[in-house]
């Protein structure tokens, strides 16, 4: 079975990009409506042990799309890239949201749009 996988990123929940959204309403709306196989809500995938999380998730040959709402696209692409060519996920299978410095409903439009347009 092909999954589709819904990762959100916060910057450990510290920061104030993440400040105006309740992250649990955002994850639980996308639930919901099941947009997605499976999401999870990840401190920091660009730390250490961030690394070793999507290395893990990213080795299922099973998914075939990883939604990760948290910074910029074209951050996420380099931050994730070494943990992506060590599980050898193909990265045109990562599909980037920024929802920093959003409202918890402009955060759950952006994610389904991104799903959406990508389905
Ligand atoms: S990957 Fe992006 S959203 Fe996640 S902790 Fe790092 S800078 Fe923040």
């Amino acid at each position: 079975m092909s999954k589709k996988g819904l990762l959100l990123c916060v910057c450990q929940g510290t920061c104030p990009s993440f400040q105006g959204m309740n992250i649990f309403e955002v994850i639980n709306a996308i639930r919901r409506e099941k947009l997605v196989d499976f999401v999870a809500i990840h401190p920091q995938l660009c730390a250490d042990d961030g690394d070793t999380y999507l290395k893990t998730i990213a080795a299922d040959k099973s998914i075939e799309q990883l939604f990760i709402a948290g910074c910029d696209p074209v951050m996420q692409s380099k931050m994730f890239r070494d943990a992506f060519r060590e599980a050898s996920f193909d990265t045109s299978h990562h599909f980037a949201v920024d929802i920093r410095n959003m409202q918890t409903d402009q955060a759950i439009e952006a994610i389904k749009n991104l799903i959406t347009v990508n389905s």
